[in-house]
């Protein structure tokens, strides 16, 4: 299969390319040229998360790879569960923080890792790649000490949690960090300037790791297939409502991977985009008009975007009838009834942390009484552990993957949001 630039359409390339390019010219995101239908979801459903995985991604990479290659990376990079847990009778959440870096990212970074690795013949790869929390965290755990590739992450300076910004500062090796004093769009309008450098570009082997690099979405799409056949398993099919999404959205990748699932056949209703007060996308939907405000920062920071990187591909796929154009409505919710919902969660035995809450909180007001509701865990709590100690009034313990970064120093450089000074520290 050919994925295709979205806007220069002439542009096509096979998923090794749009791996390696990570976008295309005019900044335009890869799509690709095709959605497989499978007519044997049960089936599907049925297998290990390994075994349906490959089965699942195996269509969209076979020009570039075999399935018994495909088989070898997805084994190294799913080596951890997604997991539903029940909340009440019509509630789930799917945890995916049960990886190295403790947020659903690392589905997406570890599976890119390892195709990139694959792809990249024993040239020399700069990643450079801007992070809100912790894509920064995924990414650099996932390329540490992978030969030949060098990766370059920036954040918004002060703006993300002490223990997240430990997650990834801390390696050193082949990770590089910069704080940049100013926001994530400013980390993000920096890679995209990279990227329009052609100079710079070729010289150091340019290549992004965030969720416009159509691997990570891919891999994202496994984990809503293994929840389906979870609950499936767990309350037999026929019992079960219809299945409604709540993803709590900051670039909207996990939402476009959620349609993509969709859109292969796996028996999900419909999607609310949950987010923040950065609600450029609720707005949008309710007006027709896309008019991003600046950024505010928020306790459920990793979705602080006012400008979602993704938008154009869940656009597209609203607009030509991959799914069902109705099939996304999207709410923002704000910082008291993100409080609120995590103590509410919290008596229902559920200590949760600001991200899930929003999403939590989306399905309660807009989840129908037929419907059940699933909403995705993106982030253990304990990365949140200042908000939820503080909203909860109660100490939380920190996992191991945690308390092992805690005491390490803190190893950035610090720029200013000139594209000079980046381009810059690239090159030297
Ligand atoms: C990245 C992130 C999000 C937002 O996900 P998108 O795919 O960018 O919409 C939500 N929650 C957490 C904890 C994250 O790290």
């Amino acid at each position: 299969m050919k994925f295709y630039n979205l806007k220069e359409n002439d542009e096509q390339v096979s998923f090794a390319g749009a791996v390696k390019q990570g976008l295309g010219r005019n900044q335009g995101l890869f799509f690709p040229e095709s959605i497989p239908s499978f007519d044997n979801i049960e089936e599907l459903l049925a297998l290990p998360l390994v075994e349906r995985s490959v089965k699942v991604l195996h269509p969209f990479v076979s020009d570039d790879l075999s399935e018994s290659q495909l088989k070898a990376i997805v084994t190294d990079a799913f080596n951890f569960p997604a997991q539903t847990q029940a909340i009440s009778e019509d509630r789930a959440i799917l945890e995916l923080f049960h990886g190295p870096t403790l947020a659903f990212k690392d589905f997406g970074a570890r599976f890119m890792a390892k195709c990139l690795q694959a792809f990249s013949q024993g040239k020399k790869i700069t990643i450079l790649t801007a992070t809100s929390g912790d894509t920064g965290a995924a990414v650099a755990h996932a390329f540490h000490d992978i030969d030949n590739i060098e990766v370059v992450i920036l954040y918004p300076k002060g703006k993300i949690s002490l223990l997240q910004e430990k997650m990834f500062t801390t390696l050193g090796g082949n990770i590089k960090t910069v704080a940049v004093e100013g926001t994530f769009d400013d980390c993000q309008a920096l890679v995209k300037q990279s990227f329009d450098d052609q100079e710079l570009k070729e010289t150091i082997g340019l290549n992004s790791a965030n969720s416009i690099n159509i691997s990570r979405l891919l891999a994202q799409i496994c984990y809503y297939f293994e929840a389906v056949a979870q609950l499936y398993r767990q309350k037999g099919c026929g019992a079960l409502n219809d299945i409604v999404f709540s993803i709590p959205s900051g670039n909207f990748g996990n939402l476009t991977a959620g349609l993509f699932a969709k859109a292969l056949g796996l028996p999900i209703k419909r999607f609310i985009a949950a987010t923040n007060a950065n609600d450029t996308v609720p707005r949008y939907l309710q007006t027709g008009e896309w008019s991003p405000n600046e950024t505010v920062a928020t306790i459920s920071n990793a979705m602080d975007v006012s400008n979602p990187n993704n938008w154009p591909r869940v656009e597209h796929m609203l607009k030509t009838g991959l799914v069902d154009k109705d099939c996304v409505s999207s709410v923002s919710i704000d910082e008291e009834q993100t409080q609120m919902t995590m103590i509410q969660l919290a008596k229902l035995g559920y200590i949760s942390e600001p991200h899930a809450a929003v999403a939590y909180k989306a399905l309660q007001y807009n989840a129908l009484d037929d419907e059940f509701g699933v909403f995705l865990g993106t982030a253990h709590p304990a990365k949140f552990k200042e908000i939820v100690e503080s909203t909860l009034g109660q100490p939380i313990g920190l996992p191991k993957e945690l308390a092992d970064c805690a005491s390490e120093t803190i190893l950035s450089t610090t720029a200013s949001i000139e594209f000079s000074e980046l381009r810059a520290y690239l090159l030297s």
